[in-house]
C-alpha cells in the first residue's frame, strides 16, 4: 500500500471486534460464529481495531474463512475481494456447515456419541477427504457440537 492510501483512506471502527483488536466470546456469539470460530486476535482489522470503509463492501464482517491463523498472503486475498479465495473460504463454510448438521442430526434422531458420529461420517463422507479431516480433532470438534445443542445456544 502506498503512504497516499494510507492518508487517503477513512477508518472506522472495526465491526467485527468493535475497536478491541481481538474477538472474544462475545463477539462470536453476537456474530452467530460458534463453532466456527474461537476467541483470536482480529483478522477483520488485522488487531489494530479500525479498519478502511470501503473493506465492508468488499468482504462480510462475519466471512466465516478471515480468521487470523490464515497465511498473510491469503488474507491479503480476501480483503482485496479475490473471488477465486472468496468462493475457496465458501466451499470451507459449507462443508462445515454440513459438518454442523451432520453431527447435529445425528445426535438429535439417533442420540450418537461423538465418536460414533465421527466413525459414521469419515466412513460415509467422501468430502471428508476433501479437507484432510483429523479423526480426534473431528471428535472434539462433534463433542463442540453436541455440547451446544445441549446448552440450547442454536
Ligand atoms: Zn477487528
Amino acid at each position: 500500500m502506498s503512504i497516499f492510501n494510507l492518508f487517503k483512506r477513512s477508518d472506522i471502527e472495526c465491526p467485527r471486534c468493535l475497536g478491541k483488536g481481538f474477538v472474544e466470546w462475545e463477539d462470536i456469539v453476537r456474530l452467530n460464529r460458534q463453532l466456527k470460530w474461537v476467541p483470536a486476535p482480529c483478522a477483520y482489522c488485522n488487531a489494530v481495531g479500525r479498519v478502511p470503509k470501503e473493506m465492508l463492501s468488499k468482504v462480510t464482517v462475519d466471512c466465516m474463512y478471515l480468521t487470523i491463523d490464515l497465511p498473510e498472503s491469503v488474507i491479503e486475498k480476501i480483503k482485496e475481494g479475490d473471488q477465486e479465495t472468496i468462493e475457496k473460504g465458501k466451499q470451507r463454510e459449507l462443508f462445515v456447515d454440513h459438518l454442523i448438521q451432520f453431527a447435529e442430526h445425528h445426535y438429535l434422531t439417533q442420540n450418537m456419541d461423538a465418536e460414533s458420529i465421527a466413525n459414521l461420517y469419515l466412513s460415509t463422507e467422501e468430502e471428508s477427504a476433501l479437507f484432510s479431516v483429523n479423526k480426534d480433532e473431528l471428535i472434539k470438534y462433534i463433542q463442540g457440537v453436541i455440547e451446544l445443542k445441549k446448552s440450547g445456544q442454536n
